[in-house]
C-alpha cells in the first residue's frame, strides 16, 4: 500500500502513521523525523534545517524532495509505504508524481485529516517529546508514567521549539496558505478520501481500518 497522509500539524497524522506502517508492514517516511534526526547528528542538513523548523516556516522544497527520492528509491519501500508530513506544497507534490512515475510506484490513497484549530492548538501546545528517543506525550492526554521522564529511555521530556504558542500559530498560516491546497490537487486525481482529525486515537482507528477494507487495502496479517 502506498500512502499519504495529508493534514495540518497536530491533526494524528504521526501518530497514526506508526500504527499503519506496523499493522501494513510498510515503510513510514516521516520528513520531520528525518530532519530533526539530521539535527540530532549536527549534519549541515540538519542544521540548515532547524532554521526554518524552528520558526514554523517550511524547510526549501529542493531540500525535502531530494530527501524523499532517495528514501523511496531504497528496497524497503517496495512494498509500500507512507508519507506523514510530505508533500507540504504544490511543487513538492508535483516532484513526488515525477518520482513516482519513474519508479513505477503510483499512490493508493491519499487521507485527509480535516482538524479543527481548538483541536490543533490543544494537541500541539500541550505535546512533550522525549529527547532521546523522540517517543511523543502530552500534558493531559498522554502523560508519562513519571511526570516529565520519558517511559521508554527514562530520559526527560521538553517540548519543541516549534509547539511553543507563539509559533503554533504562524504553522497554521504556513499550512493554509501552502498545503491545503494540496487536498483539491489529490481531490482531483481522484485519490483524496477524508477522515475527522478530531477523533481520538482509537475511534480513528477504526475509522482508517473500514476505509480501507472497503478499497481493498488490507493489512499484512488480516
Ligand atoms: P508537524 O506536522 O507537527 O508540523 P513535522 O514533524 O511534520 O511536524 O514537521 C516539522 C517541521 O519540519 C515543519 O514545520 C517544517 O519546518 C519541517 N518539514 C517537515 N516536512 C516538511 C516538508 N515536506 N517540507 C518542508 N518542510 C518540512
Ligand atoms: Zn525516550
Amino acid at each position: 500500500m502506498r500512502l499519504v497522509l495529508l493534514g495540518p500539524p497536530g491533526a494524528g497524522k504521526g501518530t497514526h502513521a506508526q500504527v499503519l506502517s506496523k499493522e501494513f508492514e510498510i515503510t513510514h517516511v516521516s520528513t520531520g523525523e528525518m530532519l530533526r534526526e539530521a539535527l540530532r547528528v549536527s549534519s549541515p542538513l540538519g542544521l540548515e534545517a532547524k532554521q526554518y523548523m524552528d520558526k514554523g516556516e517550511l524547510v526549501p522544497d529542493e531540500v525535502v524532495m531530494a530527501l524523499v527520492a532517495e528514501r523511496l528509491s531504497k528496497p524497503d519501500a517496495a512494498p509500500g509505504f507512507i508519507l506523514d508530513g510530505f508533500p507540504r506544497t504544490r511543487r513538492q507534490g508535483e516532484g513526488l508524481d515525477r518520482t513516482l512515475r519513474g519508479l513505477r510506484m503510483p499512490l493508493d490513497l491519499v487521507v485527509y485529516f480535516k482538524t479543527s484549530a481548538e483541536v490543533i492548538v490543544s494537541r500541539l501546545s500541550g505535546r512533550r517529546v522525549c529527547g532521546q528517543c523522540g517517543k511523543n506525550y502530552h500534558v493531559k492526554n498522554f502523560r508519562p508514567k513519571v511526570d516529565g521522564i520519558c517511559d521508554v529511555c527514562g530520559r526527560a521530556l521538553v517540548q519543541r521549539p516549534d509547539d511553543r504558542e507563539e509559533t503554533i500559530g504562524h504553522r497554521l498560516e504556513v499550512y493554509e496558505e501552502q498545503t491545503a491546497p494540496l487536498v483539491e490537487y489529490y481531490r482531483k486525481k481522484g485519490l483524496l478520501v477524508e477522515v475527522s482529525g478530531d477523533l481520538d486515537l482509537g475511534p480513528l482507528q477504526a475509522v482508517l481500518a473500514g476505509l480501507f477494507h472497503q478499497k481493498g487495502l488490507l493489512p499484512a496479517k488480516a
